[in-house]
């Protein structure tokens, strides 16, 4: 027998504890373009945020786990994502390499 799916709901219900619940997700998502000292800016504005909340570990694992390409999520950039993920993939590597 089949186990029935989980709502999806239920997936996201993290979120009616974040703190940047009704801020303009501008603080947390770049505009076209942007680069350099504002897009640094903004990003440390949105860590500040995260660095309060209460969801901060289920938000950035949940980016993790899907690849979030976008964004401030759990006070870790894109770029932040980016280089867990080198770190994660070169541990596994390291670990599952065949011994020679
Ligand atoms: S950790 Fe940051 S991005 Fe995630 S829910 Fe909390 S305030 Fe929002």
């Amino acid at each position: 027998m089949r186990a029935a799916p989980r709502p999806l709901l239920v997936d996201w219900d993290w979120q009616q504890h974040a703190a940047c619940r009704g801020m303009n997700s501008s603080a947390f998502f770049s505009p076209s373009g942007e680069r350099g000292r504002a897009r640094r800016t903004r990003e440390e504005r949105a860590r500040r945020v995260c660095a309060g909340c209460e969801v901060r570990t289920v938000c950035a694992a949940t980016a993790l786990k899907h690849g979030e390409t976008y964004g401030v999520w759990g006070g870790l950039s894109r770029d932040d994502r980016r280089r867990l993920d080198d770190a994660a993939a070169r541990t596994i590597t390291r670990h599952e390499a065949p011994s020679q």
